[in-house]
């Protein structure tokens, strides 16, 4: 039957699709992608549940605004090619917001078919868009040439989302990243097995086509100055994230097997040490892992440490699942793979053998308290329930926060108490004409953040470029 015949009642009675995912048992011994996508016909069936509501309460909770009931009535009619240009002109990253976002809480949290069962897939069907279109993709208008240039700090999220629209608004854009390879968080935090780097590649090469410039391995505040891009260029964006992770500050953290989560990831998803041997940088591969934490974070770190061969892996979190806040996916994934979750747990210490190696950790029960500044229970410690849990790798992964190579050397740059740079709500800094998103203004928190962040400082910098309020 055709879209335009099915009445409300009919999609009403659809059911929502189901992910076709690797078996669990399987893909715990291998990086490849856990979802597998939406088939064709599966994609257009979940649109089809979509009730194209005038109000569109779904678009209020996409940080980005994308024209959600728009592009899903073009995936319900089979026009997949109309469906990939709506997405493609609100969203410069579709294919990874479509694996990374936290759905549950954003677009789909407010869509009307959750309120009397599931929501509609809204995040399911826009990587089915994007992976569709990947090679592809439609032709999006650009102005034409300005003549002012603008230097993008970071190609994470924020960086590559503002490059993007200054590209297409006529400026020239230069990155600058600090690594060797571009995407930030994408690249060197989540882990192939959630987000393919050939995604990361294929949305890089599509800004690159539309004259995008990056120079790798140059760390701005310390290869170059603010103050000398500043002179080179006409604005800048800064969006150099919140890399630096936060410890436990607990005695036996610096024993040889304890890592920083970011370092962990960074050096099994960056550095390639996944490959073992084949690999020039190592990581420890241990038996028995803990890592400690309940974000996104906490749950890519113990599903990488399963895929490296730990036989026993332990996520150590001092709350409750209810105050989780990894993804549901991905706390559902990780329990399919044997992960266990220890909760209402908190460590007292590392634990090290005679040679500096750690042997074990030590923790101590927790109850949930009175709610403090973040809304959630604070966890209290049950006395005398202290215990010990064997382990020969500990990973950290209870945050991150401004690293203050960048802004330290920007005395003018308002900063806040943490060091996350201060902005007005259109990304404007204390210094003319330096914008910044992301991370670095926010503190850790997504990605899809830290687009919206880039695409509306795009908007600012063109009218601060331009004079004109250009879509
Ligand atoms: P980043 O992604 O951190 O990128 C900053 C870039 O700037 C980096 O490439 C860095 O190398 C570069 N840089 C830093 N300093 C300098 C300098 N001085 N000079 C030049 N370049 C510099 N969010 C979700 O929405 N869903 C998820 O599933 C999810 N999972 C996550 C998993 C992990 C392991 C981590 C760590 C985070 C996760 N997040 C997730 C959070 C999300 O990735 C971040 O909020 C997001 O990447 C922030 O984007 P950003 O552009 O501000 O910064
Ligand atoms: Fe939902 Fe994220 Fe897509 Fe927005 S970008 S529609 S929040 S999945
Ligand atoms: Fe469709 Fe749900 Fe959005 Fe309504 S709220 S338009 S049903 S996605």
């Amino acid at each position: 039957m055709s879209d335009n015949a099915l009445t409300p009642r009919q999609r009403m009675a659809i059911e929502r699709a189901t992910m076709p995912e690797q078996d669990a048992a399987e893909r715990a011994r291998n990086f490849d992608e856990v979802n597998l996508g939406l088939a064709e016909a599966a994609a257009v069936r979940e649109a089809q549940r979509c009730l194209m509501c005038r109000n569109r309460p779904c678009v209020e909770g996409c940080p980005v605004r994308v024209r959600i009931p728009e592009f899903i009535a073009k995936v319900a009619e089979g026009d997949f090619a109309a469906a990939a240009k709506i997405l493609r002109t609100d969203n410069a990253l579709p294919a990874t917001t479509g694996r990374v976002c936290p759905q549950e809480v954003q677009c789909e949290a407010r869509c009307v078919r959750g309120r009397n069962g599931l929501p509609v897939a809204i995040g399911w069907l826009e990587r089915f868009v994007a992976d569709w279109s990947a090679d592809r993709p439609p032709s999006l208008p650009a102005a034409p040439p300005t003549g002012k240039s603008v230097a993008v700090i970071g190609s994470g999220p924020g960086g590559l989302t503002a490059a993007g629209e200054l590209a297409r608004r006529g400026h020239a854009v230069t990155i600058f990243e600090a690594l060797h390879a571009p995407g930030g968080v994408l690249r060197y935090g989540i882990p192939e097995f959630r987000l393919p780097k050939r995604i990361v590649d294929a949305e890089v090469a599509a800004l690159e086509a539309m004259g995008v410039t990056i120079e790798y391995n140059v760390i701005v505040g310390k290869t170059l100055t603010l103050d000398q891009i500043r002179r080179r260029f006409d604005a800048c964006f800064i969006a150099n994230g919140a890399g630096l992770p936060m410890f436990l500050n607990v005695p036996g953290e610096n024993l040889k097997g304890v890592y920083s989560a970011n370092e962990y990831l960074t050096r099994v998803n960056l550095m390639g040490a996944w490959r073992g041997p084949e690999s020039r940088t190592p990581v420890l591969r241990g038996r028995r892992v803990i890592v400690f934490g309940g974000g996104n974070t906490a749950m890519d770190a113990v599903r990488t440490a399963r895929r490296l061969g730990a036989e026993r892996v332990v996520l150590a979190y001092r709350r409750t699942d209810q105050e989780m806040p990894a993804r549901i996916e991905e706390v559902q994934h990780a329990r399919q793979e044997g992960i266990e979750m220890m909760f209402l747990v908190a460590p007292l210490a590392i634990l090290g053998t005679d040679d500096g190696w750690v042997r074990a950790v030590r923790l101590q029960r927790m109850e949930l308290g009175d709610p403090d500044a973040s809304g959630r229970r604070r966890p209290v410690p049950i006395a005398g329930s202290e215990f010990e849990l064997d382990a020969d790798v500990a990973i950290v992964a209870i945050g991150t926060r401004a690293n203050p190579l960048l802004t330290s050397t920007c005395p003018d740059l308002k900063l806040n108490k943490w060091g996350n740079i201060q902005t007005d709500a259109r990304g404007r800094t204390s210094l003319d004409g330096v914008f910044a998103g992301g991370d670095i203004v926010r503190g850790g928190a997504t990605v899809i953040l830290a687009m919206g962040d880039g695409k509306e400082a795009a908007a600012a910098i063109d009218e601060y470029l331009t004079g004109a309020n250009r879509p």
